[in-house]
Order: structure tokens, then sequence, then C-alpha cells
């Protein structure tokens, strides 16, 4: 019964957010499946967070979106979300959802499940937030000031955002599976979001590919063609490491510490 509400709650919100252009098509399809699987196996608690993830992340998108147009051009890919992107995001949650399906049901699943979606909850408050920032980023591996919107640089305003969004899932995580040792929990998702995020930062300050648009004289995640209709050549990174790698790597980094402190600490 829970599978099969599941799977259906899954449609009708990615069928709607198709509708409201947060998707393409190949992103409908995607987030039908992640979603499926993630509120039909996982329960009210599972689908709470990737809702919270998912409707917090499209309003902050489509929001301050004058301020944010002349950026959009330095990010890979526009508001509305395709299949790489739900599953760079939602694609381990999915993975762990089937985790549940084994008979002990560990208590580390969910607390690895809730870190990921901190991580990439508090990454994309940090990008949606920090463009507002009133001054420019530094690097995080180098300290350096760059440009606003240049993969790997981070802000106050951003670090505060992702605090933020790391927060929220936290906080509904306590809402819908209450526990005793719920401060220690709280702060553990909180800290696997941070943290999962500033790892984002951190690859893309080091390995994610970015390329240089010699028209522009920009750089972009942009590859192979840029906004303006020219070849972009790669100037740092590795080839095969773009932004939905990275978005996985930092979703995967937030579940690893929430699931893997937690069995340390317990
Ligand atoms: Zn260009």
């Amino acid at each position: 019964m829970q599978i099969i509400t599941g799977i259906i709650l899954a449609i009708v919100v990615a069928a709607l957010a198709w509708k409201a252009d947060a998707l393409s098509t190949s992103g409908g399809v995607a987030a039908a499946i992640t979603g499926g699987l993630i509120f039909g196996l996982g329960g009210i608690a599972w689908a709470a967070l990737l809702l919270t993830f998912f409707i917090s992340s499209s309003v902050l998108s489509r929001g301050f979106s004058r301020r944010k147009a002349a950026l959009a051009e330095k990010f890979a890919k526009g508001n509305r979300r395709d299949w790489g992107q739900v599953l760079a995001n939602g694609g381990l949650g999915a993975f762990l959802a089937v985790g549940t399906l084994t008979t002990s049901q560990p208590a580390w699943l969910w607390l690895c499940f809730a870190g990921a979606m901190a991580a990439v909850n508090a990454d994309t408050w940090s990008t949606e937030l920090g463009v507002l920032s009133p001054t420019p980023p530094r690097m995080i591996t180098s300290g350096k000031q760059v440009e606003q919107g240049t993969s790997g640089g981070i802000t106050l305003a951003g670090t505060l955002a992702a605090l933020g969004g790391a927060s929220l899932i936290g906080s509904v995580a306590m809402l819908f599976k209450p526990d005793p040792a719920w401060p220690s929990h709280l702060g553990l998702i909180i800290l696997a979001g941070l943290l999962g995020s500033l790892f984002d930062s951190v690859l893309g300050a080091s390995v994610q590919a970015i390329y240089w648009c010699d028209t522009c004289g920009k750089e972009t995640e942009r590859h192979p063609i840029h906004t303006c209709g020219s070849q972009t050549r790669q100037v740092r990174g590795w080839g095969w490491v773009n932004n939905d790698v990275v978005n996985f790597a930092c979703s995967l980094m937030g579940a690893i510490l929430a699931g893997g402190i937690w069995l340390l600490l317990r």
C-alpha cells in the first residue's frame, strides 16, 4: 500500500514540477523514479525530507531571478533540472531507500539519508543565496578573491545559507522521526550537511572541469558550446568531473559523515 501510494505521489509531484517548468522531461521521468523509490520504500519521513529539499530549492532558484540572470551563463544549466541533476541530488537517496528492504532497517541508514539530503539542500541554498552576497567570494582552497559564480568560491552569506539549508532538513527529520537522542542527531545532520556542501566547494576549486570562452573572455561550466555559441576549452579540473558528479559527491559525503560519525560515537 505504501509503495503504491508513494509511486502515485512521486508521479504527481514530478508532473506538477514539469508543468511548472522546474524539471525538463528527462528530469521529470528521473524524479518520478527516484521519488517513487524514496516515498514508496522509505515512507513518510523519507518523503518529507525529499519534498523539503525539492520545494525549498525550487522556490529559491526561482526567487531573485533578475539579480541572478547576469550570473546564469556561468552555471552549466538553467533553472529546469534535467535527469543528471535529479540523479546527482536524489540518486543516492533512492539507493539508500532500497536498503530499507533489509529486515534490520539500521538507524544509520536513516541518518545517511538525512545527511545526504542535508548536504544537497545546504549546497543548493548556498548556491542560490550566495550570489546575493555583498562581498565577492574567496576560493575555498587558496583564499584568493574570485568573481561571483566561480566554482569553488565561498562567501559568509553562502556558508550561512548552507547552515540554514542543513538546519531545515535536520529539523524536519527530527519532526518526522522523533528520537530521545534528538539533539545529537540534529547536530550530526546539520554538521554533515554543512561539511558536505563545503566539500562540494573544495571539488569545485580543484577537480571539477572548468572551461574558458575565448570570445567572451570568461570562465564557465558550459561545454562544449558557450551561451554565445562559441566553443569552450578546458582550463582546469578533470574532464569527467562535471557539476552533476560534484553534486553526487556532495550527497555521498553528507551520507558518510552522518552515518559514519553516528556509528563511531554510539
Ligand atoms: Zn562566450
